[in-house]
């Protein structure tokens, strides 16, 4: 049999309109910018991958530096190599390039993809087996205020599309958005909840105070509520059992997660598959988390249906992924570069079963959100 081996890489830069601009706490966006990575092997098959960031504020990657990551650095790595090999080549990268995690990420899902379709297998077959065959979404509030966003929350309850939330908050100051948060959470408690994510914005003190309050307004979650580096901070708060605290900027890698469970420092940790550096990793945290009593939730860098895919094939092979996902991405989006969107129905999202990643690029739509 010929060997197969990889023979051709290339890296598209894509910019797709959302469908309203959306509030983090660093910036507000409108459009979503993506890397869309194509590996082709030896025998004609094309994988796919794609690299998004939620902003470079939130790791200090773009797609702009995942593109140049991959041409000049990755690349060269790859070409001629054999992709039945990917945990070796994924090693050398490491070894090679320091960092670079969602550039990285980018890279091993399109290889799975290409594996998958080559064995005509899903990629959540490469992964291991599937342990839900559909995850929980819930959906972020981002009206702009707490009665919109209590409308909105009310309004997708009613429809049966979403009926649990995320409020993203960090723009105000910390006091009058744990306050906004709590407004909110009362706002929809009768039939459902929501949990807040600052992306690490608040200080310990603001944070300690409003604990109580959150816990009496029925909030589901506390996460990432201090920077990155403040584990101590966040194990303080684990500490005062009020409202759980999720980890999600503090628990980007595997030795992320190992710090942070030996220091009892999270209750859930936010996944990701780009910040962990691809699905492997991802499930690898997952693991760390299951044997620390850490609970799991599915995080998103905002996806289009093709990233989105590649998470729910790790997710959903994740046991204790107890707080269900926030795979809304390809929802948010105002378009999506495949010819058939990812299913995202009834509060949940389906796991794709064709082959590799289980999605197929739609060129027309790619060709019209080149950036030129
Ligand atoms: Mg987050």
């Amino acid at each position: 049999m010929e060997k197969v081996t990889i023979k051709n890489i290339t890296a598209q830069l894509l910019d797709i309109p959302i469908k309203r601009p959306h509030q983090f706490s660093a910036v507000k966006v409108s459009s979503k910018s993506f890397v869309l990575l194509k590996v082709e092997l030896s025998n004609g098959i094309i994988g796919i991958g794609e690299g998004t960031t939620p902003g470079i504020f939130w790791n200090g990657e773009s797609v702009e530096t995942m593109k140049l990551v991959i041409d000049q650095y990755v690349t060269p790595l790859l070409l001629d190599q054999d992709p039945v090999l990917t945990e070796a080549l994924l090693q050398k990268m490491n070894r090679q390039i320091r960092g670079n995690y969602f550039a990285k990420a980018t890279v091993e899902m399109a290889l799975l993809d290409a594996l998958g379709k080559w064995y005509n297998i899903p990629v959540h077959q490469l992964l291991g087996t599937l342990h839900k065959d559909k995850i929980p979404v819930r959906w972020a509030l981002a009206s702009g205020t707490p009665e919109g966003d209590i409308e909105e929350a009310k309004e997708y309850v009613t429809s049966g599309k979403y009926d649990n939330f995320k409020t993203k908050s960090g723009k105000e100051a910390p006091e009058d958005d744990a306050k906004r948060s709590i407004r909110i959470a009362e706002g929809i408690r009768a039939h459902s909840t929501i949990g807040i994510d600052p992306n690490g914005s608040w200080d310990r003190l603001t944070s300690m105070k409003w604990m109580g309050d959150f816990f009496d307004a029925g909030i589901d979650f506390l996460e990432q509520p201090l920077p990155p580096q403040d584990v101590e901070g966040l194990a303080r708060l684990a500490a005062m059992k009020k409202v759980p605290i999720m980890a999600d900027e503090s628990a980007s890698t595997i030795d992320d997660a190992m710090r942070l469970a030996k220091a009892d420092a999270a209750d859930i940790f936010s996944l990701k598959i780009h910040k962990a550096g691809g699905m492997k990793n991802t499930i690898k945290v997952a693991g760390i988390a299951e044997a620390s009593g850490i609970s799991c939730f599915g995080g998103t860098s905002l996806e289009s249906s093709i990233g989105t895919a590649a998470c729910v094939h790790a997710y959903a092979s994740i046991p204790n992924l107890d707080y269900g996902s926030e795979l809304f991405g390809p929802d948010w989006l105002a378009d999506d570069p495949v010819k058939e969107p990812v299913t995202i129905k009834d509060g949940y999202i389906y796991v794709p079963d064709k082959p590799g990643l289980g999605v197929e690029l739609d060129e027309e739509k790619v060709s019209a959100y080149l950036r030129q």
